[in-house]
């Protein structure tokens, strides 16, 4: 069997909408390769330049619904019409194999493996300030006055929910927020718990 310690970890990077969180992740998969990417399940329409398989595995509303029946994912949200979930099997599958995986979802998804997982890595990602991430909703150019106050007040009350994660990265500048996030994986691959099996195991041999 094997323990925690020889375990990868899970890594949850979450955030309110408009914070940069898929832009995080995408110069993450440059600058660290030595993670595994958690691809979700999505019933929204692939965008221009999306792959099957590499950003999402796109599914009807019926084989989303299949795969929730069948406890296939580990948590799934509605978000802005769409379901979005992280296949579970992958996951466990990474993890036992010792290699550290991270799932880029949204906040309601992440509550949910906090409760399943709660030994993952919780890590949230800040705007700098309201009013910069006022910016980047409004800078989208799709929404509309209403639109943009209701996105805002909604993005105000996932930062609240701050308080149920482990480590808070603010996302200035794309690389400097992706170089904090592997800094906060190197600190916990050195946690004293996931040490302490093996100095045990040592302590064995020499008694
Ligand atoms: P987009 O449609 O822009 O790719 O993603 C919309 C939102 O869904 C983003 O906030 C993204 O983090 C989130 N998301 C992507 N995959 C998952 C998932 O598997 N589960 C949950 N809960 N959210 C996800």
């Amino acid at each position: 069997m094997t323990s925690n310690a020889d375990k990868g970890l899970l890594i949850v990077l979450s955030g309110p909408s408009g914070v940069g969180k898929g832009t995080v992740c995408s110069m993450l998969r440059k600058l660290a390769p030595e993670l595994v990417y958690s691809v979700s399940a999505t019933t929204r329409k692939p965008r221009a330049g999306e792959t099957e398989g590499i950003n999402y595995f796109f599914k009807s509303k019926e084989q989303f619904c299949s795969m929730i029946d069948k406890d296939e994912l580990l948590e799934w949200a509605e978000y802005v019409g769409n379901c979005y979930g992280t296949p579970r099997s992958f996951v466990n599958e990474t993890i036992h194999a010792g290699k550290d995986i991270i799932l880029e979802i949204e906040v309601q998804g992440a509550m949910q493996v906090k409760q399943r997982f709660p030994e993952g890595v919780f890590v949230f990602l800040m705007p700098p300030s309201l009013g910069e991430l006022r910016n980047r909703i409004e800078n989208r150019g799709t929404e509309t006055d209403d639109s943009i106050r209701s996105r805002l007040s909604v993005a105000a009350e996932e930062i609240r929910l701050l308080e149920h994660y482990d480590y808070a990265v603010v996302n200035d500048q794309v690389e400097l927020a992706c170089e904090r996030i592997r800094s906060i994986i190197t600190a916990e691959h050195c946690k004293r718990e996931r040490i302490m099996p093996y100095v045990k195991s040592w302590m064995e041999e020499v008694r």
